[in-house]
């Protein structure tokens, strides 16, 4: 049996004069996904992409692969056969038996978009319906509310026969909107905003602040792990992990233990903004929700976000911790989210943090340092590597 996978026009979250250009990076990001997978031939025709495995294709693993592309809002594993009557009903008949073994009711819708093929639609689907009519004579009829549809479509390279679709990850092609750079910690809301983010068809870099001997090698390597869950959806994904110890010792020693939080949030993006500008990121990205802790307040964030010039999503910042919480499950993230390392942030909390920082007081808390000279060295500092998608799951 030839079985292929059809992401069709409609299924492809693709808009107006863009069309184009999203769907060849939709292609070309399918092409290196799902090279794990072994050989196949991925083409767009009709407005559709066909991807027709060679030989030994691991296609089970090539539709986990599809269902976790960005800008597939549904597809259809479908079996490919020959322009005639009686290959098209011999196919459905392979094809369906398990399905049709188990259920009572079922409908063919058949289309025809190669006009030259003889038998028009309704003719096309009673002659399939009945063949699958006599192979499996329990089964009954019903149009208007099947248990099971099956379709069959008459194109230019062959005729397809499928089941319903299968719902894809939605969202717009990762590449498509630009890139940006992600805050990420080793918690359970950053790998979420920065899945959130690449639905929305951005690139990511990413930008993790570590503070050797405070914080372990394991941390790091949590980050690493967590980067390559989210690369499942967002693909390879450049990391850079910048040495943060001077830079909070400098804040400790030096400035009011309450304005701690703050004026060290403040330093995360003036550093990761030198980092996303070399990397031509237009914007930054963070896992803040507000209310969840105290620099998370509006006025917390007015205070941060007076030091960046690039605009800063927050796609969690409406969000309950139970909708990131499954969202990180979903994404299979959480289980290496809350694996037990201090994360920097953790490591000189406040007793008591002001809930409403004042910009004045803070800039003035802030003066004695030597801001420019802490943060070109920790940025100049920051070790890099590219972070591919993990490859089993
Ligand atoms: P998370 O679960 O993402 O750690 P959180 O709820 O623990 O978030 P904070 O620790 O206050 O909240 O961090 C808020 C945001 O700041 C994080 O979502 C992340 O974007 C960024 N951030 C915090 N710590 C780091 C870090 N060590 N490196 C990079 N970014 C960080
Ligand atoms: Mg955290």
């Amino acid at each position: 049996m030839n079985e292929i996978i059809l992401i069709k026009n409609g299924e492809m979250a693709l808009k107006g004069l863009n069309r184009a250009s999203f769907e060849d990076t939709l292609i070309r990001t399918l092409r290196k996904s799902l090279r794990v997978c072994g050989q196949a031939v991925i083409r767009k025709a009709q407005s559709t992409i066909y991807i027709e495995p060679q030989e030994n294709f691991d296609f089970e693993r090539a539709c986990e692969l599809v269902s976790k592309t960005f800008g597939i809002a549904g597809f259809s594993r479908a079996a490919m056969c020959e322009k005639s009557l009686q290959s098209i009903q011999e196919t459905a008949c392979v094809y369906f038996e398990s399905v049709l073994s188990g259920t009572k009711t079922f409908k063919v819708e058949a289309k025809r978009s190669d006009k030259q093929f003889p038998l028009k639609s309704p003719e096309l689907a009673a002659e399939v319906g009945g063949a699958l009519l006599s192979r499996f004579p329990h089964l009954k009829v019903d149009v208007k509310q099947p248990e099971v549809t099956v379709y069959v479509e008459i194109r230019d390279f062959g005729a397809y026969v499928h089941g319903a679709q299968i719902k894809g990850a939605g969202g717009i092609p990762v590449g498509t909107g630009g890139r940006a750079a992600i805050l990420i910690s080793g918690g359970i809301d950053s790998p979420v905003a920065a899945w959130m983010m690449a639905k929305r068809g951005i690139q990511l870099t990413a930008v993790h602040f570590a503070s050797p001997p405070y914080t372990s090698q394991l941390a790091e390597l949590k980050v690493k792990d967590l980067l390559r869950k989210v690369g499942v959806y967002a693909g390879t994904i450049a990391l850079f992990t910048v040495p943060f110890t001077e830079i909070q010792e400098a804040i400790s020693e030096q400035c009011p233990e309450e304005f701690f939080t703050v004026i060290m949030r403040r330093f995360m993006m003036r550093v990761s903004q030198k980092i996303a500008k070399k990397r031509d990121c237009g914007a930054l990205i963070t896992g803040e929700s507000l209310g969840q802790v105290a620099s998370q307040t509006i006025g917390a964030i007015r205070c941060t976000d007076q030091v960046c010039e690039l605009p800063v999503f927050r796609p969690l910042i409406g969000m309950d911790k139970e909708e990131i919480v499954s969202i990180s499950r979903k994404i299979d993230t959480f289980d290496i989210s809350i694996r037990p390392y201090e994360d920097c942030c953790t490591v000189f909390t406040p007793r008591h943090p002001r809930t409403r920082p004042h910009l004045h007081d803070i800039e003035q808390a802030e003066s004695v340092l030597n801001i420019e000279e802490l943060v070109e060295r920790a940025a100049s500092g920051a070790a890099f590597e590219l972070i591919e998608q993990e490859e089993s799951f």
